[in-house]
């Protein structure tokens, strides 16, 4: 695959995986992410050499630091085909007790974060008349959970935004579709069992059980190499045919 791709969170769980498969299958890599040395680090570990990788560090709430990150981006690599949408974090806590400040923060990282990335990535790839962007959205994109008000706001939102650029972007190449996963155990998920546990009353191993992999057909926990397979899959797709759509990875929990 001779395309360049940015991919914001990439320098942990689902977002790193992306980014070692999409490098895998000949990508040139962005690695951007908040954490500036684990993006260089696993920018190192795709390219030793630094020619077909690159670790930046972004905060994808941040208005200049975006701008400033895609522009390098282009800059180094020339061009810009596949922005992966995927820097996310999880806040628990019952909704009558959600504080303000955190509600804000995770909907600016998701909603924000997704925005001001589109915005950067479009006007380079109308410019080239192509491109292709994923949102990581979830299956909370579809479906609800208790304790999760605002990231259940924002994953609802991105199918939202999603199907807007599939609209503004079709007369300029450019296709959007977003990847709902189940859980994928990350230090996202990790950090969340015990939360729950508590909140719910109930062991961490429930919380896996009963909570996390209930409504799976076989009880498993979805893979960062099904959500890479996933996110492979659309961006070679050849066509505006599949453009604004959304597609749950998640062993068969919420079937639509
Ligand atoms: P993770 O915690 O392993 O990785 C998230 C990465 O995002 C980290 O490297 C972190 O530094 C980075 N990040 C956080 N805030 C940022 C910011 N403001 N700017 C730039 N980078 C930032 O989490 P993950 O599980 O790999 O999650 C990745 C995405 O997948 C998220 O959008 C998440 O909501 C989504 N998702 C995860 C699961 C799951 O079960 N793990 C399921 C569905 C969707």
């Amino acid at each position: 695959m001779d395309k360049v791709v940015v991919i914001t969170g990439a320098a942990s769980g689902i977002g790193k995986e992306l980014a070692l498969t999409f490098a895998r299958e000949g990508a040139k890599v962005v690695i951007a992410d908040l954490d500036l040395k684990a993006a260089q680090e696993t920018a190192l570990e795709i390219d030793p050499a630094s020619q077909r990788a690159l670790g930046i560090g972004m905060d994808v709430s941040n208005e200049e630091q975006v701008e400033n990150g895609m522009a390098r981006a282009v800059e180094t690599f020339g061009r810009l085909d596949i922005l992966v949408s995927n820097a996310g974090v999880q806040i628990v806590a019952p909704l009558v007790e959600f504080d303000f400040e955190k509600w804000r923060k995770l909907l600016s990282i998701h909603l924000d974060g997704a925005f001001l990335t589109t915005r950067a990535a479009l006007r380079q790839m109308y410019r080239q008349n192509s491109g292709s962007v994923i949102y990581m959205g979830s299956v909370h994109s579809k479906e609800a959970s208790p304790f999760k008000a605002p990231y259940v706001t924002a994953k609802h939102g991105l199918i939202g935004l999603a199907k807007v650029v599939a609209k503004e972007g079709a007369a300029h190449g450019v296709r959007a579709n977003v990847i709902c996963p189940g859980f994928v155990r990350t230090p996202l998920v990790e950090k969340q069992i015990p939360e729950q546990a508590r909140a719910l009353g109930i062991s961490a191993a429930d919380v896996v059980k009963t909570v996390m992999l209930r409504e799976t057909v076989d009880g498993e926990f979805t893979t960062v190499q099904d959500v890479a397979e996933a996110a492979l899959f659309l961006a070679a797709f050849p066509s505006n045919a599949l453009t604004g759509q959304s597609i749950v990875v998640s062993h068969g929990w919420f079937m639509q």
